[in-house]
């Protein structure tokens, strides 16, 4: 190209070459005819000598057309040669860029201004399920990836303002519908370019399929909903805390509000008021050994404190969690529950099975315990015990004279009265009827005869009020045995303590007995009261 536009249009050229022949020629001829006539004369000699000159001419023009054509078809067959080495490398080319855009493991598609498929790579092919045959070359395949005309509408008003060159596409996804696989979600890069003239020559896409990654994107993001409204829901408030001395919270869910009566921002993050100052100083300390116990054992945690609310209001709460490794530190993850109304059942209950319901004392089977255990620590320190058994004195009367709602006024009376007398030590219960029984650790039998004659003393001094008519005066009998003197057994202490009380009984009522090693003798008789 550049060679012809050098030297002029081949016609030109041609003309240039047949008029400068002319010219020579014909200059050639004047000049040698009028040459030849000049020096021969003999027209014989003169024709023949003009053949010469003819002859001549042919030969001489002959071979400088020779040369020049050798040399031109010289020339065509380098520039032959070199455009095919040059074609042959554009098809390589080609062919490389095909496979690089057949093979990539992403769409790529190619359009026309008019939206018609100029190129539909093999992951195009793979992923939407058309091939590049049913697709290339025409604008149907909208048809086929947006079948919802409305949603159609709007990915080719999109298409059209990249087309445009008013935007490029950067992250913008839609769903196709593919030829055998459902629907498929489509990351699109996409940009218009431009021909040599600068106008816009069609538009190329990059698609990404992120079905999975979104469809698992949007589980996650389902379950964290799911999660948060079960936490909501939950009947306590689930948490996430730091592992520190402040139980610095990072996450609280909203059941905090009905729980402490905090919303959960005042509690988040608040080194004013953190979740430690809501615990009682002497439990806190307890409960944070427990959690770093359970730490230390790479086990859950559970533990049970009392909690303030924000109305001042304590509630028991019961706390489950874990440690559980975040960012590089360690977070504690639970949920805690108001319980407070277990608790008081649970202390109801354990009240009832340990405590007289008339009296309010302990009933006979936790006297029993406590005895039990009193014994053997005393069996252990070397230390002596005593127990007093305590019956009241014609008690059967009170019932038949004042009735048997008087006879209850009595023997409450009267136990507030003996629990009123010994040390928080010692322990006082009723064992049935009308028949106490009181434990002196760490009484000798002179000590527990003192005891037991105060309590005599003041049962026979102290009228007893009732609600019902007069008050009435009663008294009580008392028998004494001491471990290790009289018996080394819980039950060989009662029934010693009891034959004394009897032996009180027998000797008049109204008196503390201490029981005798001598079966049936009374050891001593210091009441005076006879
Ligand atoms: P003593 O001096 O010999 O002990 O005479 P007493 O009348 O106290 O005789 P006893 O100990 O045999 O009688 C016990 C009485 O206590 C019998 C029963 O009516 C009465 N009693 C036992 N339990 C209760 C009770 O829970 N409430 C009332 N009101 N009376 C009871
Ligand atoms: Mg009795
Ligand atoms: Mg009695």
């Amino acid at each position: 190209m550049n060679h012809t536009k050098r030297s002029g249009t081949p016609v030109k050229r041609s003309l240039k070459v047949a008029l400068v022949y002319l010219l020579v020629g014909g200059l050639w001829i004047l000049f040698s005819d009028a040459a030849v006539e000049r020096v021969v004369s003999d027209p014989e000699m003169l024709t023949r000598l003009q053949t010469w000159k003819g002859w001549a001419f042919v030969a001489f023009t002959g071979g400088v057309l020779y040369l020049v054509m050798l040399r031109q078809f010289q020339n065509d067959r380098v520039m032959l040669d070199r455009q095919l080495g040059q074609q042959e490398e554009i098809r390589r080319l080609s062919q490389f860029q095909q496979s690089v855009i057949d093979n990539a493991n992403i769409w790529i598609n190619v359009l026309d201004p008019d939206g018609r498929v100029l190129i539909w790579n093999r992951a195009a092919e793979e992923i939407s399920g058309y091939s590049s045959d049913a697709v290339t070359g025409s604008d149907t395949v909208w048809e086929k990836l947006y079948p919802d005309p409305d949603y159609r509408a709007w990915v080719l008003e999109r298409v059209s303002r990249i087309m445009a060159g008013d935007e490029e596409a950067e992250g913008l996804e839609t769903t196709i519908a593919t030829g055998h696989n459902g629907n498929r979600t489509i990351a699109w890069n996409s940009r218009s370019f431009l021909d040599a003239a600068g106008r816009t020559a069609g538009s190329i896409a990059i698609g990404m399929d992120v079905t999975e990654p979104r469809a698992a994107e949007s589980t996650l993001k389902a379950r964290e909903r799911q999660l948060r409204t079960i936490m909501d829901n939950l009947p306590g408030m689930a948490y996430r805390c730091l592992y520190d001395e402040y139980w610095t919270m990072k996450f609280i869910s909203s059941g905090c509000r009905d729980l402490t009566g905090y919303e959960p921002d005042e509690l988040i993050d608040n080194r004013h008021l953190p979740w430690v100052d809501l615990m009682f100083a002497d439990e806190s300390d307890a409960v944070s050994s427990a959690v770093d116990d359970a730490i230390a054992a790479a086990e859950p945690f559970s533990v049970e404190y009392r909690l303030r609310r924000a109305n001042g209001d304590i509630i028991w709460v019961w706390e489950r969690g874990r440690a559980v490794e975040d960012d590089g530190g360690m977070v504690l993850e639970g949920i805690i529950l108001d319980v407070t109304e277990r608790k008081q059942l649970e202390s109801r209950l354990s009240e009832m099975a340990t405590l007289d319901p008339l009296t309010g004392q302990f009933n006979r089977r936790e006297t029993d315990r406590i005895l039990q255990e009193e014994v053997t620590r005393a069996e252990r320190y070397g230390r002596k015990l005593a127990i007093l058994w305590v019956d009241l004195d014609h008690f059967k009367d009170v019932n038949d004279s004042r009735g048997h709602a008087v006879g209850d006024e009595v023997l409450r009376s009267i136990s507030l009265r003996l629990a009123d007398s010994i040390r928080t030590v010692d322990t006082l219960g009723r064992f049935g009827g009308e028949e106490f029984i009181v434990v002196l650790p760490e009484m000798s039998v002179d000590e527990a005869w003192d005891v037991a004659e105060r309590l005599r003393v003041r049962v026979a001094d102290e009228p007893i009020r009732v609600s019902d008519g007069d008050p009435l005066t009663l008294t009580i009998s008392i028998g004494v045995a001491v471990y290790p003197d009289h018996a080394e057994s819980a039950e060989g202490l009662c029934n010693m303590a009891d034959k004394a009380m009897y032996q009180a009984k027998d000797q008049g009522r109204n008196r503390t007995m201490v029981f005798s090693q001598v079966a049936g003798t009374i050891e001593s008789d210091k009441s005076g009261e006879a």
